[in-house]
């Protein structure tokens, strides 16, 4: 076995560079639909990769279409994609990739970081994922000393839209995907440091709902309730949730009616459906299609329905346990040893592992509060975190796991 001490040890003297890079990332806010943001974090982001010795490149993403609040389609747009890759000529590859927008709109309260004290710092993003960010980059520059690189090509993806669902940077994930090995992306870990394993399968739904409006008092029968139709549509979709435990559902926002003199005439529900196996995204589909042909039934009413499973279910199968397996073995020779468990989150890992390449997906550093006022992170865990992922690359790219 080579002698990886010298650069797990040269990642331990980054630890204060990390800890500053992720203060001065989370201090741009870059919320997924924040353009002018996501632009300077770019750039921040193309000054700060400079250091692996190749340029990250700019990827345009088309707009992505959502139902505005009229029921209409309207067209939003999203940040760039940034991407490098190094020895594309080699037959081992390796996709690392994380997201650099955050959950936290430009007008959100939550926009200091603060050092909370020796061990935590607290801010937007710093787990989710401008840690990971760090992580990545650290853990790349430290297995680029090692002359086991020349073995090894890397290609790296970063996105600006993973907390909408990487409607745009998802089919640039799947194209990323062939040829490669393996692939890591860097979303915080569990708050007991466990990666995650299984991962349920996500999706978003979007029922809009048309009936007619009317007078509610001169000609209150002439009218068709579309936010009555609706309730009942939430309810019977609501009612999935009974079916089976690992299957849930969630109504996470309704908007309809106006003046309460009106019958009226639009109503829309955003429902968030998951669930653990592949199979029963599809009974999910067939069981809304039933409930929306029931609704059309009544007079007056027409439901459109949007939206699908934007992210299949991942089942960790023997290559992925293979992969894991790796992975708790570097962090026991690391002295932090960690494990894994499955997650009700769905990531760009979901889509990757669905398309057959193994995916360890969760080597941000610890973090805890994530999406909401009170994320942080174990500072600490910058460098272990790099010095776990620089250690599984360098045993790959050493041939210490048989690969290829
Ligand atoms: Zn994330």
């Amino acid at each position: 076995m080579a002698d990886y001490a010298p650069i797990l040890a040269w990642i331990d003297a980054q630890q204060p560079r990390m800890e500053m890079l992720v203060s001065q990332w989370a201090a741009i806010n870059s919320g997924s639909s924040n353009i002018a943001g996501l632009n300077r974090m770019a750039e921040v982001l193309m000054d700060a990769f400079a250091v692996l010795g190749q340029p990250l490149n700019r990827v345009a993403l088309p707009p992505r279409q959502i139902v505005g609040a009229d029921g209409r389609m309207v067209a939003v747009p999203l940040g760039p994609v940034l991407s490098m890759k190094a020895r594309p000529q080699l037959p081992l590859q390796v996709l690392l990739g994380i997201h650099f927008d955050t959950v936290y709109p430009a007008n959100s309260p939550f926009q200091q970081v603060q050092r909370i004290d020796s061990q935590t710092l607290c801010g937007p993003g710093v787990a989710d994922a401008k840690g990971g960010l760090a992580v990545m980059l650290v853990a790349l520059e430290a297995m680029e000393q090692s002359s086991g690189a020349v073995n090894i090509g890397w290609e790296v993806l970063l996105n600006p839209d993973e907390e909408l669902g990487s409607p745009g940077s998802a089919s640039l994930f799947l194209d990323a995907a062939k040829g490669k090995t393996l692939a890591l992306l860097f979303e915080p870990a569990l708050p007991d440091g466990s990666l995650v394993g299984a991962r349920k399968g996500s999706g978003n739904f979007v029922f809009v709902v048309r009936g007619k409006a009317a007078h509610a008092g001169r000609d209150f029968s002439a009218g068709r309730s579309a936010t009555v139709a609706l309730s009942h549509i939430i309810l019977a979709v609501n009612k999935l949730n009974d079916r089976q435990p690992d299957i849930t559902v969630n109504i996470g926002r309704i908007e309809g009616g106006g003046a309460l003199n009106i019958v009226p005439d639009l109503a829309i529900a955003r429902v968030n459906i998951r669930c653990r196996l592949p199979q029963q995204q599809q009974e999910i589909r067939q069981q809304l299609d039933a409930i929306i042909r029931q609704a059309d039934q009544l007079d007056g009413i027409t439901v459109d329905l949007h939206g699908e499973f934007h992210a299949p279910p991942r089942i960790l199968d023997d290559a992925h346990a293979r992969w894991f397996n790796r992975a708790a073995e570097c962090s026991r020779q690391l002295n932090m040893p960690v494990t894994w468990r499955e997650s009700g989150g769905a990531c760009d890992g979901n889509r990757l592992s669905a398309a057959g390449l193994p995916t360890i997906d969760t080597l941000g550093p610890v973090g805890t509060g994530i999406h909401s006022s009170a994320e942080q992170i174990t500072i600490s865990t910058l460098a272990q975190r790099a010095k776990l992922t620089a250690l599984l690359l360098l045993k790959l790219a050493h041939g210490e796991f048989g690969i290829p």
